[in-house]
C-alpha cells in the first residue's frame, strides 16, 4: 500500500495538520522518514522518548515483556505493574499509585480523587476547582476544561461547571478567590503547551499555604515537567513544595502510552473499589519499560547530566541568537526549554519550525510565540552543538525571507506614495 502524507487528509480526522515527510524509523536522537533522509529530533515525541527511539533496552524489555503477557486487566496483579508502583512510592515519598494510560487520564483520576476527597470530607458544596490561564492539562472533557485556553474547550459545551481560571503567577487574584468551597487547585510548575512559563517560586510556596488553610487539595500536573525532563526527577523537588497529589505521563515509559497519579494514604482510601478504573492502566508492559525507565532515569549522575545539557542547550542558542535576534529568551529548565520569540517576530513559531525541518531538525512550538525543545534526555553536547548548527541555518533563512518581506512591502509602499504623488501633480497641473 502507498501511503503518503496526503493519505492523512483522505482517511484521518482531521484534528492534526502533520509536517511533509512520512517517518519510518528512529535510532537515539535521529528519525529517518521513507526515503531515507536524517533528522535530528529535538521533539522526542513531545516529551515522550525520554531514552530516544530504539533503546536497546527499552526494545530488549518490550520484547521480554511480550513473551509473557501484555496485559492482564486489574482484576488481577502481575509483578510488573506492583514493582513500578513500589519503584514510584520509593523514589517520591508518596504511598499510593493509580495507573492510566496518558496525561489527561492521569488529571481526570486526580480531579475526580479531589471531588470524592471534598464531598465525602465536607460535601457536594466543597467542589470547585482553581486552574491557571494558558495551562494544559489535556483533552477529555473534564482536563480540557480545567486547562486555561478556552480555544480547547469552546464548543464541546456544557462542560463540567465549578471550574475557575486565575492569572498565572498572582497570587493575590488566588487569595481573593480561593475560599472553604475550593476542593482543589491544579497547576503546572512551568507550563509546558502554554509557553514553557515558569511558576515564581514564591508563587508556588503561596498557593500551598493557601490550599492549607481551605483545605483545598494542591495537584501538580507533571505530565510535561516528570520523569527527569527538568534535572529532578519531578519539578517539585526543586520548587520545594510537595503537592497533595502529582500526575505523571509522558516519558514514564519511554513510548509506551501510561500515566499514573500519585498520592498519599489519607487520600488514596477515598476511592474505593469501584469507584474509579481503567482497563488498561498499570499494564505489565508498560510497567516493565517503566520501571527501566525509572532506573535510568532516577540516577543523581543521569539527571545531573540533563541539568547540564539543557544549561549547555540554553547557551548555545543563545549564543546563535547573538547573530539573529530571533529569540528575546529562552526559558525553561533542563531539557524543557521555550525559545521566545522577539516581538518583531511574534506569531511565527510555526514558520521556525517548517524551516527547521527543512534542514533537518525537528523542534516544537508552544502557541505562536515559542519554539519549544524537549528533546530526548539521552541527547550529548556533540549532539546539540549539530541541532544548534541546523538551527542557525534555519534561523538565517527565516530572518533572510523576513528582510525580503519587509524591503518588497517597503518597495510597494514607495511605489503607492509615487504614484500618488503623480497623481497629485497632474491633479496640480490641471487645476492650474
Ligand atoms: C501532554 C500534557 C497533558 C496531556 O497528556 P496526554 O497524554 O496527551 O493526555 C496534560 N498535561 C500536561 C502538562 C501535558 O504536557
Amino acid at each position: 500500500m502507498k501511503i503518503t502524507r496526503k493519505t492523512f487528509d483522505e482517511v484521518m480526522v482531521p484534528c492534526y495538520v502533520p509536517q511533509d515527510m512520512v517517518l519510518e524509523r528512529g535510532k537515539g536522537v535521529y528519525l529517518y522518514d521513507t526515503s531515507g533522509r536524517e533528522y535530528l529530533d529535538l521533539t522526542a515525541g513531545i516529551a515522550v522518548n525520554c531514552l530516544g527511539h530504539n533503546h536497546a533496552g527499552v526494545v530488549k524489555t518490550i520484547k521480554k515483556q511480550a513473551s509473557r503477557f501484555l496485559h492482564v486487566s486489574n482484576i488481577f496483579v502481575n509483578d510488573k505493574t506492583l514493582t513500578l508502583a513500589k519503584k514510584l512510592t520509593h523514589l517520591t515519598g508518596y504511598t499510593k499509585v493509580f495507573f492510566v494510560n496518558s496525561g489527561a487520564e492521569a488529571n481526570e483520576a486526580a480531579l475526580k480523587l479531589a471531588r470524592r476527597v471534598a464531598y465525602d470530607n465536607v460535601g457536594e458544596e466543597k467542589c470547585e476547582i482553581i486552574s491557571f490561564d494558558h495551562s494544559f492539562h489535556g483533552r477529555t472533557l473534564f482536563s480540557v476544561s480545567v486547562g486555561g485556553q478556552a480555544k480547547y474547550s469552546t464548543g464541546f459545551g456544557p462542560i463540567p461547571s465549578g471550574i475557575t481560571h486565575l492569572p498565572y503567577n498572582d497570587i493575590e487574584a488566588l487569595k481573593k478567590t480561593i475560599s472553604d468551597k475550593t476542593c482543589a487547585v491544579m497547576m503546572e510548575v512551568i507550563q509546558g503547551e502554554g509557553g514553557i512559563i515558569p511558576a515564581d517560586p514564591e508563587f508556588i510556596k503561596e498557593v500551598r499555604a493557601l490550599c492549607d488553610q481551605h483545605q483545598a487539595l494542591l495537584i501538580f500536573d507533571e505530565v510535561q515537567t516528570g520523569v527527569g525532563r527538568t534535572g529532578s526527577f519531578y519539578a517539585y523537588e526543586w520548587a520545594g513544595v510537595r503537592p497533595d497529589i502529582l500526575t505523571t505521563a509522558k516519558g514514564l515509559a519511554a513510548g509506551v502510552p501510561i500515566g499514573a497519579i500519585l498520592t498519599t494514604d489519607e487520600i488514596a482510601a477515598h476511592f474505593k473499589p469501584g469507584t474509579h478504573g481503567s482497563t488498561f492502566g498499570g499494564s505489565p508492559l508498560a510497567c516493565a519499560v517503566g520501571s527501566y525507565v525509572v532506573d535510568k532515569v532516577s540516577k543523581p549522575k543521569f539527571l545531573a547530566k540533563v541539568q547540564q545539557n539543557g544549561d549547555y542547550l540554553k547557551e548555545q542558542i543563545l549564543k546563535l541568537n547573538e547573530t539573529y535576534h530571533v529569540f528575546s529568551e529562552v526559558r525553561g529548565k533542563g531539557l524543557l526549554l521555550g525559545c521566545v520569540l522577539a516581538p518583531e517576530y511574534a506569531g511565527k513559531s510555526g514558520v521556525i519550525q517548517k524551516l527547521c525541518a527543512k534542514h533537518q531538525l525537528l523542534v516544537l512550538v508552544a502557541g505562536g510565540d515559542v519554539v519549544r525543545l524537549t528533546p530526548a534526555l539521552i541527547i550529548t553536547p556533540k549532539q546539540i552543538r549539530d541541532a544548534v548548527k541546523l538551527m542557525g541555518r534555519a534561523l538565517k533563512d527565516f530572518v533572510k525571507a523576513e528582510q525580503e518581506a519587509k524591503d518588497k512591502e517597503a518597495k510597494t509602499e514607495e511605489a503607492k506614495t509615487e504614484v500618488e504623488a503623480k497623481a497629485e501633480a497632474k491633479a496640480e497641473a490641471k487645476a492650474e
